[in-house]
């Protein structure tokens, strides 16, 4: 099979490349299962950082109601207040001093009142619990001109007084006379830090309270860094959005640069805007941390996970692939023997250690199969299907094999060429089936002849050597050949042998060939005989064989001219033993 090497290293650099082992494919199996769970972890997220805005914005704009509603009681209150006002006032004459007095008396009780007055028609302050207030003409205010035209209750928008930087509100009643005609307009000044103290109240220390007017103003709020009060918010993100609705949310930085979520209210009777906003970091922080330490989880898990695989995946697949790839190679290397299914495999391994096992089993019968055809093949190629010594082939092989020892050891080898004498004849006379029989025991006396040791001193049978020895005097010796070399045609082999011990070799196959005495009946009129020729010669030269297998017929066919039934070397003859 030369194309066998070559052929096999072909489909060995063939076999496709596989980049991702058991173990790394479970991985990825495991990380694309849990890719499903990752993801509704993010949804849940997502949902849940919504759902935190969401009550975020409600909580602002419920706080920011309430702040709404705060104010409204104060409205509510400075209406009443100023009712009562101007209903008594009645029973004062303005221009009577104690008017100014029984205003500053109410106002200075209630916090969120700064100051009282009343304006004539004329829109001229004539009475005021602020003695600087007496004269100022409002006559151009929008709330006044409002109760003049209308009579009833109004509200001036907020604004910050410049000069204490103090928000204020005025709210405006109509005084009636008897007649139901406005007589005068009582007016309360309301104070809105008071509302910036309030605030504190109902909104938590993590938010922030923001309140503007009509113009974007902003009038109050709560942490209250001052200087921030009157500033104008109109143009801000913040400003513009609250003043888009009456109510809503948004989420936009506070005028002291933090990003606030803000719900926010329209003050009934105004343009002013409460608002209460939560940091957004805030808000979010918790939310993120919420994320990240869900992240962690299933990165945790998802790391013990493929880390289990991992180590799992070694012990618990590959090992046992390892061992039955060691199995099977054990198995290509001829050790039949193995037992894989014995082995405590997992289910799914269990078939293939069987067709292991199997494998293995067929392996031996084929063995032994093997062995025994191709030890008939042997025997039919080196062995004499009649006689049951080797056959020329199996000789010549030998020859060459003990040449090559002879030639090592420098010994001599030595060849028996032995014919039937006037075999044709005995054919003739007794017939092909008793010629046969006769060659089988020709070459039976031959084989029993080296095989007990012909060379003269023959030692008796020693059935504890191999069949391939034969103790020769007191030594052993590998056991001479004989082959049928063809026909009626025998050949012996002879190592370590002298023309003259070859001689007499020859000389005893001869006498036991005669000791048969088969009864010729040819030609011949006594019993069936063999010649012989003797060749012998020191192995030197490798062409030499062929020389020795000539020589030694040289020499038989000289002992057949000499008269047959004889040995004869190519300088010697021995003479007919009988
Ligand atoms: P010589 O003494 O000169 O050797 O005379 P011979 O008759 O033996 O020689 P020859 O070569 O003329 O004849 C050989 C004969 O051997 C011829 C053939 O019939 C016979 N023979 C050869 N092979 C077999 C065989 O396998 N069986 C039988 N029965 N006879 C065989
Ligand atoms: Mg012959
Ligand atoms: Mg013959």
């Amino acid at each position: 099979m030369p194309h066998a090497a070559p052929q096999a290293a072909k489909l060995r650099t063939d076999r496709p490349r596989r980049f991702f082992s058991v173990r790394v494919r479970l991985m990825l199996l495991a990380v694309t299962a849990t890719l499903p769970l990752l993801l509704l972890g993010l949804y849940n997220e997502g949902r849940d950082r919504k759902e935190r805005i969401d009550a975020a914005y409600t909580n602002a704009l419920d706080l920011a109601r309430q702040g709404a509603a705060a104010q409204n009681e104060v409205i509510v209150s400075a209406r009443s207040l100023l009712r009562v006002i101007a209903s008594a006032r009645a029973s004062f004459d303005i221009a009577d001093g104690n008017c100014s007095q029984f205003l500053a008396r109410i106002a200075d009780p209630i916090p969120w009142l700064q100051t009282i007055s009343v304006a004539g028609l004329d829109g001229r302050i004539v009475c005021s619990a602020v003695p600087q207030a007496l004269g100022l003409d409002i006559s151009e205010r929008q709330y006044f001109r409002s109760i003049i035209e209308y009579g009833g209750f109004a509200l001036s928008d907020y604004f910050v007084a410049a000069r204490i930087k103090t928000p204020t509100i005025t709210a405006a009643l109509a005084q009636t006379g008897s007649n139901g005609e406005t007589t005068a307009v009582v007016l309360g000044l309301l104070d809105l830090s008071w509302f910036e103290n309030r605030a504190k109240t109902f909104v938590p220390a993590s938010a922030a309270m923001l309140m503007i007017d009509g113009s974007g103003t902003i009038l109050a709020q709560y942490p209250n860094p001052r200087d921030i009060i009157g500033r104008k918010l109109d143009g801000h993100p913040l400003g513009k959005a609250m003043l888009a609705r009456p109510e809503g949310f948004v989420t936009e930085a506070a005028p002291d640069g933090v990003r606030r979520i803000f719900g926010f209210v329209q003050l009934p009777d105004t343009q002013t805007r409460i608002a209460v906003g939560f940091a957004e970091s805030d808000v979010l922080a918790r939310v993120n941390s919420a994320m990240w330490r869900s992240f962690a989880e299933v990165g945790f898990i998802a790391a013990m996970v493929l880390v289990s695989i991992w180590f799992g995946g070694e012990r618990l697949l590959v090992r046992p692939i390892r061992a039955l790839a060691h199995t099977a190679t054990r198995i290509g290397r001829g050790d039949v023997r193995v037992l894989a299914a014995r082995l405590p495999w997992a289910a799914e391994f269990v078939p293939l250690a069987t067709a292991l096992d199997d494998m293995a089993g067929q392996l031996h019968i084929r063995e032994h199969e093997l062995r025994a055809s191709n030890a008939q093949l042997r025997e039919l190629a080196e062995v004499d299907g009649l006689t049951g010594l080797g056959n020329r082939r199996a000789f010549n092989e030998r020859l060459a094999a003990e040449w090559e020892i002879a030639f090592e050891r420098r010994q001599p080898i030595a060849i028996l060429m032995i014919d039937v004498d006037h075999f044709k004849s005995f054919n003739d006379h007794h017939g092909h089936i008793c010629g046969d029989d006769c060659l089988r025991k020709v070459g039976g006396a031959l084989l029993d002849g080296i095989r007990s040791g012909a060379l003269g001193s023959a030692p008796e049978h020693d059935t504890e050597l191999p069949p391939s020895y034969s103790r020769v005097g007191a030594a052993v010796r590998r056991a001479d050949f004989a082959a049928r070399y063809g026909g009626e045609e025998f050949a012996v082999l002879l190592h370590n042998a002298s023309t003259d011990i070859a001689l007499r070799v020859a000389e005893g196959l001869r006498t036991a060939v005669e000791k048969l005495q088969i009864a010729h009946g040819g030609k011949s009129a006594g019993f069936v005989s063999v010649s012989i020729g003797v060749a012998s010669v020191l192995p030197e030269d490798a062409d030499f064989q062929r020389d020795l297998v000539e020589r030694a017929d040289a020499a038989l066919y000289r002992a057949k001219r000499l008269g047959r039934n004889r040995v004869a070397s190519a300088v010697t003859v021995l003479s007919e033993a009988s």
